[in-house]
This record gives C-alpha cells, sequence and structure tokens, in this order.
C-alpha cells in the first residue's frame, strides 16, 4: 500500500497514479503513470510479469482503473486488462474525480468477480 503511494508520487504526468501487483504478500511490480510515456501504469506494472504471475495477484492501485473513454480507443482500458489479466483482488485507493469514469472502473471488476476493496 505504502509502496504504490510511493510509486504515485514518482509521477511526471497527471493525473498521478501508483500501482504495486503483490501476491502472497510479497511484491512482484509496481509502475506509475509516466513511467513510460501514455502508459497507464497498471499497464506498466502488468507488463513486467508473466501471466502465471499475474493470476491470483492483488492489484493495488492509487487511481481507480479506467473504463472505455472513446470508442475510438486502440487498447482495452485498464479495467478490462486486470480482467483478463486473471487478478484476483483490486485495491483502489480513490474513485476517479472524473465524472464519466467515477465507480465505473470499480463496478466492472466487480461484475466480472474481481473482489475490490478500498486502501487509506
Ligand atoms: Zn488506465
Amino acid at each position: 500500500m505504502r509502496l504504490a503511494i510511493e510509486e504515485h508520487l514518482k509521477c511526471s504526468e497527471f493525473p498521478r497514479v501508483g500501482v504495486v501487483v503483490a501476491k502472497s504478500g510479497e511484491v512482484l511490480s509496481t509502475g506509475y503513470r509516466g513511467e513510460t510515456r501514455g502508459v497507464h501504469a497498471e499497464r506498466i506494472a502488468i507488463g513486467k510479469l508473466t501471466n502465471g504471475q499475474v493470476q491470483g495477484s492483488t492489484v493495488f492501485t492509487t487511481l481507480e482503473p479506467c473504463v472505455v473513454l472513446h470508442n475510438d480507443q486502440e487498447i482495452d482500458p485498464c479495467a478490462q486488462l486486470l480482467i483478463d489479466s486473471g487478478v484476483s483482488e483490486v485495491l483502489i485507493g480513490v474513485l476517479d474525480p472524473n465524472g464519466t469514469i467515477y465507480s465505473q472502473g470499480y463496478r466492472k471488476l466487480l461484475e466480472n468477480n474481481i473482489s475490490v476493496g478500498f486502501f487509506q
């Protein structure tokens, strides 16, 4: 949790987002927005791992995972990425204050049988 916030503080792009992927109490990877230009933190952190590592993991993210915003968006939004990756639990720092996303990422995860909680 604290690590997700530290990653969050490294962000050079806004909104700042920090992500930590953990399993069995062990940190597998971290990511923050801006680490790779234009790539969301969730995708960065998951991209560092194999499918097997991500399966059943817990993802801490300081900001709610995004959902589809534009129909012309080429890559899947982060909420979909987390679902497709087999993550079993997502802990969110804050819901996205952006009104079009607010609680939608949260609900999408829940609808796909991912356990969702909050920290801080
Ligand atoms: Zn995203």
